[in-house]
């Protein structure tokens, strides 16, 4: 059933986009008990290490564990590096795991709506954790950060000068940076890292007045510091909750992605309106050509839309 809804949500058939919609609507009742977790960091940081210990530790306390992946790369190549069963060995195996990676074709935007939508379906097949994989590359972190309730950013220490080559924005996002590797020779290393990352994140505000997102450091391959990193998580679910503001989060997060759903769904209409497909390439031309003005060209074609429904 969860591998069916599933499939019905990422197919691009009108009738089983319907059907999922009906779907959606019918388990949301059931939806929003898990916690959701995102996991972000450059390819090779240890990711898949990561969520199969962290997947493995959750387990064996009994708890029943998803894995989604939004790899914004899968909507080029078609296919996902991330949340990938073969990167998971020991987790994948598990009857309590459950491994999907990222949707690929159409947009950033599409695939994060699939995999938003997979989420739910997780929550309502009574998945207590959900964890969401992603690339650190900047677009489709935002994108996951909308959807879960904790941002986990993994670093590495000594890549490059430590705090240099990170986007602030990501550091902006995080609820706790782990810096991943921390073991053997690395390990002095991965202390320093940590000390910059925590004078960095001092220079930005907190996200909420009750959180301040510490810097950790862990093995993943050694399994060491997962278990602090996990009740971190906790600890900050527990004083979202205690501050009404995970509700107040989800609502929000829902409504943004209402308005992401609704500019992405215009966006949609108008390139596929066959008078607009019509008059586009014309009007282009004109604009190139000086013959007319950008204004005016997106106002004749804007005006299409009010004239007629679109027909696809
Ligand atoms: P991903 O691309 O971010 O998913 O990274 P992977 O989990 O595939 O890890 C990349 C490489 O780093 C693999 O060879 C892992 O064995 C290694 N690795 C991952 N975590 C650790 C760790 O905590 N310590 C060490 N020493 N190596 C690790």
């Amino acid at each position: 059933m969860l591998a069916k809804a599933i499939t019905l949500v990422e197919s691009l058939l009108p009738e089983h986009q319907l059907a999922a919609q009906e779907v959606l609507d019918r388990i949301l009742p059931y939806t929003g008990n898990a916690v959701r977790l995102g996991i972000s960091g450059v390819p090779g940081v240890g990711k898949s290490t990561f969520i199969e210990s962290l997947g493995m530790m959750l387990i064996r306390s009994g708890k029943r564990v998803a894995v989604l992946a939004v790899d914004p790369s899968s909507t080029r190549s078609g296919g996902s590096i991330l949340a990938d069963k073969t990167r998971m060995e020991k987790l994948s195996v598990e009857e309590a795991a459950f491994i999907r990676p990222s949707p690929s074709g159409g947009t950033l935007g599409g695939v994060a709506r699939k995999t938003r939508e997979t989420l739910l379906i997780c929550e309502a097949a009574g998945f207590d954790v959900i964890v969401v994989e992603t690339v650190g590359v900047g677009q489709s972190e935002v994108a996951v950060s909308a959807m879960v309730d904790f941002f986990l950013v993994l670093m590495l220490a000594g890549a490059g000068d430590e705090i240099q080559g990170i986007k602030k924005g990501i550091l902006e996002m995080a609820d706790a940076i782990a810096i991943n590797k921390a073991d053997g020779d690395n390990l002095e290393k991965a202390n320093l890292a940590r000390k910059d990352y925590e004078n960095a994140l001092h220079l930005l505000t907190p996200n909420t007045p009750f959180w301040t997102p510490p810097v950790l450091t862990c093995s993943a391959l050694e399994m060491r510091g997962v278990d602090t990193i996990w009740e971190t998580v906790l600890e900050h679910r527990r004083r979202l909750i205690e501050h009404g503001a995970l509700d107040a989060m989800r609502k929000k997060q829902a409504v943004s992605w209402m308005w992401s759903l609704i500019e992405e769904g215009l966006k949609m209409r108008f390139h596929s309106h066959p008078l607009v497909r019509q008059q586009l390439p014309g009007l282009l031309t004109q604009v190139e050509a000086g013959q007319t003005t950008a204004s005016a060209a997106a106002e004749r074609l804007l005006r299409i839309l009010d004239r007629e429904p679109s027909t696809g």
